[in-house]
């Protein structure tokens, strides 16, 4: 298999992004009694999920172009 550097640069934004989201669903859960801090933390869990998915969909659209 030929090793693409965008490939591979897309997997790192992916991972990254996977990782910031679990991060942040961590800390929903030790900010959960307090609703002010849990409206802003879901927020941001959002967020970040959206971006992860965001990554996942480019590298999906990188691999249909490029064919890798
Ligand atoms: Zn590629």
């Amino acid at each position: 298999m030929d090793d693409c550097p965008d490939r591979n640069r897309l997997i790192k934004q992916w991972h990254k992004a996977v990782q910031a989201f679990s991060k942040s669903v961590s800390r929903l859960r030790v900010c959960h009694r307090d609703a002010g801090k849990f409206a802003d933390q879901y927020q941001a869990t959002e967020l970040a999920r959206v971006q992860a998915e965001d990554a996942h969909v480019k590298l999906e659209l990188h691999r249909t172009e490029h064919g890798c």
